[in-house]
């Protein structure tokens, strides 16, 4: 899935690697120029306070309450009854599934059953990993990312630093900074034999 709604279109000037082009939404990967905490969450944290929104930070939610027809209320940490105008569930599904369950007459609704089934097969378990390195590595061409198509853990790899603003701090001593994701996670690799979801840190 792409995302759609993005404006505007950053403009790329032509080089060695391709002519110039117009970034916009639905043209493909769309990067932020920073870690996403600080250049997106802690900005919508800010602005959503400034306009006088609660968080209820390192609390569960724990249940909803219905009244047979509308959700009056959510239940989270040890008992707090928070109220809404809307309340939207944005847990994983299998956290989703343990919420409704403990609202029987919310689990019965027939798209609410629908969670069950949709989790029946387990996690689809994805790894994300780091690797700083103390050297700037140097990657063949620009706004390169690599899909290590030969290995079992289907991994992808992206250095950071080709996207973040050069005022970004990569960490003490570090010059290059790769993200990668691991998004097969129980097939065992070649050299230690080890799938990914049995690997230590
Ligand atoms: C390794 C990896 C790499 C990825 N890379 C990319 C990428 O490069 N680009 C991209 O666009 N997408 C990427 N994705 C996908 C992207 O991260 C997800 O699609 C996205 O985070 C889903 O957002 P969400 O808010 O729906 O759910 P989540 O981010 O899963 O958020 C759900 C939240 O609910 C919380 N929660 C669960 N139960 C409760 C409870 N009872 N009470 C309160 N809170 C609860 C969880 O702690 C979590 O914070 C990646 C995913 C993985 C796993």
């Amino acid at each position: 899935m792409k995302q759609l709604t993005s404006q505007p279109s950053p403009a790329h000037r032509a080089d060695a690697d391709s002519p110039a082009w117009q970034h916009g939404a639905r043209s493909g990967w769309l990067l932020l120029r920073g870690p996403s905490s600080e250049f997106w969450f802690d900005h919508w944290v800010k602005s959503l306070s400034a306009a006088g929104v609660a968080f209820h930070w390192g609390c569960a939610l724990n249940r909803f309450d219905f009244d047979g027809t509308t959700i009056t209320a959510a239940q989270v940490g040890s008992g707090e009854r928070v109220v809404a105008d809307l309340h939207v569930l944005a847990t994983t599904p299998f956290s989703a599934v343990e919420i409704f369950e403990r609202t029987p007459a919310l689990a019965r609704l027939d798209q609410i059953c629908l969670f069950g089934p949709l989790t029946a097969d387990g996690p689809h378990v994805q790894v994300s990993f780091r690797i700083g390195f103390g050297e700037r590595i140097r990657w063949p061409r620009e706004r390169c990312a690599v899909v290590v198509a030969d290995s079992e853990f289907d991994r992808t790899i992206f250095a950071e630093e080709q996207a973040w603003a050069n005022a970004v701090d990569l960490g003490d001593d570090i010059a290059s900074l790769w993200t990668g994701t691991a998004c097969v996670s129980s097939a065992p690799g070649r050299v230690h034999g080890l799938a990914v979801e049995f690997c230590t840190k």
